[in-house]
């Protein structure tokens, strides 16, 4: 690619990755920022960690990352799920983190603590959640990879599940993530090149409560993390180019134990009621810029109001044929851009449907 700045040299770097490393772990702690991006910092430890609990609490300087003031700036790390390092390799491992405030209140940007406390409440209806998180890759001049320079490609057909030399970009990145993802351990389902050429989706789940968004979170810092060693970026942002082409969303697959029984569609229903009276609520946490996205064009909705049916893409929920005719399963909420937020997305979904926990 004409232009793209080299900021790493992985041959280079192999040597040194294979030292021993003396009985050390090294654990990446990972958190999100106030623009709801990721930063990471690592940490020595001196044994093998075997449960989330013998991990420290840390912390960082909120003061440079918009998250605290200068003249109070320390914001603590809380390790709550952690992951072998794809990267690293051996013992070490990936740690999400929650961010809290001296003050013992966790973080404005902590989203994660109300979905666990909506979540711990209603466990027993067992919520699953698989999210099918749509991206764009672009080059260091921040155009979409691969598109001409000052130009556009073809219009959209022959990208989606796209194979072959100009129909795809970066399927390295992809395969590379994909790998990355399953030696983690997340629960990554798939993956397909999307609509836009140089856009791309993998799914995570279905994953239990919280972990879903513990886990798309982390498949996002490996996402960043290894497109930084082909010197190519990722952009989350629904809309990333004007005009005839795809956004990019985050659809919400969704389901209770009671949908996912016989005669659960019942309940499918009776949730669709509860969204329904929700619509500016949802929208308000499923991502920024989503408006642009939501044009009722390109397979979206109407951003204002809310609709759902069978095998309807230009709904605000979808509900898959075959869980139709069978009766029970779960429902797709389309709504969500790239952007959103995972833990507020899955949290929302979970208040509005079984109700607010107040505290
Ligand atoms: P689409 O047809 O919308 O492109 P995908 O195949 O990309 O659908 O994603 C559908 C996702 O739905 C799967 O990756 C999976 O994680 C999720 N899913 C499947 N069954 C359930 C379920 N019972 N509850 C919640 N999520 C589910
Ligand atoms: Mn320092
Ligand atoms: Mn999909
Ligand atoms: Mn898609
Ligand atoms: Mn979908």
């Amino acid at each position: 690619m004409a232009d793209s700045v080299v900021t790493s040299n992985t041959a280079t770097l192999e040597k040194y990755m294979k030292l021993d490393q003396k009985g050390c772990v090294i654990a990446e702690y990972v958190w999100i920022d106030s623009a709801g991006g990721l930063r990471s910092k690592s940490k020595t430890l001196t044994k093998k960690v075997t449960d989330v609990s013998e991990l420290p609490e840390w912390n960082f300087d909120g003061s440079s990352t918009a998250q605290a003031p200068g003249d109070n700036s320390d914001v603590y790390l809380r390790p709550v799920a952690y992951y072998p390092d794809p990267i690293r390799l051996g013992d070490n491992i990936l740690v999400m983190c929650e961010t809290w405030m001296s003050d013992g209140k966790p973080n404005a940007y902590n989203f994660r603590h109300d979905a666990a406390v909506v979540m711990e409440a209603h466990k027993d209806e067992e919520y699953w959640f698989g999210l099918e998180q749509e991206y764009t890759l672009l080059g260091f001049d921040g155009w979409p990879y691969g598109w001409p320079k000052n130009g556009f490609p073809a219009p959209q057909g022959p990208y989606y599940c796209g194979v072959g030399t100009g129909k795809v970009m970066c399927r390295d990145i992809v395969e590379a993530h994909y790998k990355a993802c399953l030696y983690a351990g997340i629960q990554i389902s798939g993956t397909n090149a999307e609509v836009m050429p140089a856009q791309w989706e993998y799914q995570v789940g279905p994953c239990l409560g919280i972990n879903l968004g513990d886990q798309l979170w982390m498949s996002r810092f490996l996402l960043h993390r290894i497109s930084e060693e082909f010197g190519v970026k990722v952009t989350f942002s629904p809309k990333p180019i004007p005009g005839d082409w795809n956004g990019a969303g985050l659809h919400t697959n969704v389901s209770t134990k009671t949908m996912r029984e016989e005669g659960g569609i019942k309940a499918i229903e009776a949730a669709m009621e509860k969204l329904s009276t929700r619509q500016a609520e949802h929208m308000e946490v499923y991502g920024s810029d989503n408006h642009l996205r939501m044009t009722g064009k390109h397979e979206t909705a109407s951003y204002e109001k809310f609709t759902w049916g069978v095998a309807n893409r230009g709904a605000s929920v979808r509900i898959n044929r075959a869980v139709a005719e069978e009766g029970k399963g779960y429902f797709e909420d389309r709504r969500p851009a790239s952007n959103a937020d995972p833990y507020q997305v899955t949290g929302i979904v979970v208040e509005t449907i079984s109700g607010k926990v107040e505290g």
